[in-house]
């Protein structure tokens, strides 16, 4: 099963404890081999993948239809950088911006980036359009924002396990509550106020979902105030929430739109930002970059992710079974269970401890019984498999996580 069939989990773990940082704390699991709905560890016991790797594996593990874009394009031409054109490229902007309904499309390679070159566009278009005075712009962003791991992201994040000892940090934000209309109504009478910055749902912070209305308040907010609508889609978009974005449950249509993750169905780093021609074109030649973003390789596996999202019809799968999972996930009858939660299939549960019982034995509960998860803050677990799993895997998976919390009563 594993191209290294000589370690086992133990040994493979003791190798990262003894030469990796020790910056993530990840489930004792280690994973050899991945096809669609489930992941192989090194000994060859199978799992149900409810985390996608963060929702980046949206079309599957191994999708084959990726992975041939991918060796195909490996084997052509991988890398130009940006100093000479590639004949890739254009392809996939044409293709991705029919797709998303934009003009132009900024491709860089991690979230992260895609955030921090949203941050850059709206300070160009402060400054250049909206007429703000040099060095005073301001970004709005909200409580328990994930938005990625950069210096500049961390400065604005309440998270201290993102921020502390990483002063100090880049001014020009404004955090205000999520899902909270007046906070934003009032924030926005800073003059110098030039984007709003939000995640259609907070994913990293638990699946929280704002209330009907909100997104769309915020956009016509925005737009009364001359101020850039900016939606983190890089975990919501791309079919998770049963959507093709999240923002489409509102009909919102963001000024700049960043996705990563399932742009390219977990295969490679893909992301981008997306605006139209008056914003996109402020940054002019020379001004942004980054050596692989726009790489043919990328751009080839990202034009099959998304064939596959619409081909497989993934965002109809996600909103149809969301609704099973949450109702089978609502009809287990446990008090550890105390929410359940979420769009399409990104989903939360909230577990009630139970004596020193608390998520993180839950979730190796569950890995124990064949289904793969991780909490987030402590007693949130986010439940969001691959979308191309079928109805019978979902209610094999539910009863996998009935039985497990059942262990503990
Ligand atoms: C994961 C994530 C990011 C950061 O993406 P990376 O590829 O890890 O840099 C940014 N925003 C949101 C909403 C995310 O979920």
């Amino acid at each position: 099963m594993s191209t290294n069939p000589k370690i086992t989990s133990k040994e493979a773990i003791e190798l990262e404890h003894r030469y990796g940082a020790h910056n993530y704390h990840p489930l004792p699991v280690v994973l050899a081999k991945g096809e669609g709905v489930h992941v192989w560890d090194v000994e060859g016991k199978k799992y149900y993948d409810f985390l996608s790797a963060y929702s980046a594996v949206n079309q599957g593990h191994c999708h084959p239809r990726i992975v041939k874009a991918m060796t195909d394009q490996a084997e052509t031409l991988a890398l130009t950088s940006r100093a000479f054109h590639n004949d890739v490229l254009g392809e996939f902007e044409k293709f991705a911006t029919e797709y998303f309904g934009f003009d132009k499309i900024l491709p860089m390679n991690t979230g992260a980036e895609a955030v921090e070159t949203a941050i850059k566009l709206c300070r160009k278009w402060a400054y250049l359009t909206k007429g703000i005075e040099k060095n005073q712009a301001k970004i709005i962003v909200c409580e328990n924002n994930f938005h990625g791991r950069t210096t500049t992201i961390v400065s604005f994040s309440n998270d201290p396990d993102a921020y502390a000892e990483y002063g100090p940090f880049t001014p020009g934000f404004i955090r205000i509550p999520y899902n909270d209309l007046n906070a934003l109504e009032k924030a926005l009478e800073d003059p110098t106020v030039a984007g709003f910055m939000v995640e259609p749902i907070q994913g990293e912070a638990g699946v929280y979902v704002p209330g009907d209305g909100y997104l769309k308040g915020a956009q016509e907010l925005c737009r009364k105030n001359n101020v850039l609508f900016i939606a983190d889609e890089v975990q919501t978009g791309i079919a998770r929430t049963g959507k093709l974005l999240a923002c489409d449950y509102e009909d919102v249509k963001p000024d700049i739109l960043i996705l990563g993750k399932a742009i390219s169905g977990g295969m490679y780093p893909v992301s981008a930002v997306f605006a139209n021609d008056e914003i996109m074109l402020l940054i002019k030649p020379g001004q942004h970059g980054s050596t692989f973003g726009g790489n043919p390789v990328g751009a080839k596996v990202a034009m099959a992710a998304l064939e596959v999202i619409r081909d497989e019809k993934l965002a109809e799968k996600a909103m149809y079974l969301g609704e099973i999972l949450r109702n089978e996930l609502e009809a287990i009858d446990s008090d550890m269970i105390t929410l359940v939660r979420g769009r399409g299939l990104l989903n939360a549960i909230i577990i009630k401890p139970k004596g020193d019982i608390v998520a993180w034995d839950v979730c190796l509960k569950m890995a124990e019984n064949g289904l793969l998860a991780k909490p987030t803050h402590g007693d949130i677990i986010r439940f969001a498999p691959p979308l191309v799993i079928t109805e019978e895997q979902l209610m094999d998976c539910v009863e996998i996580i009935r039985k497990s919390i059942a262990s503990f009563e």
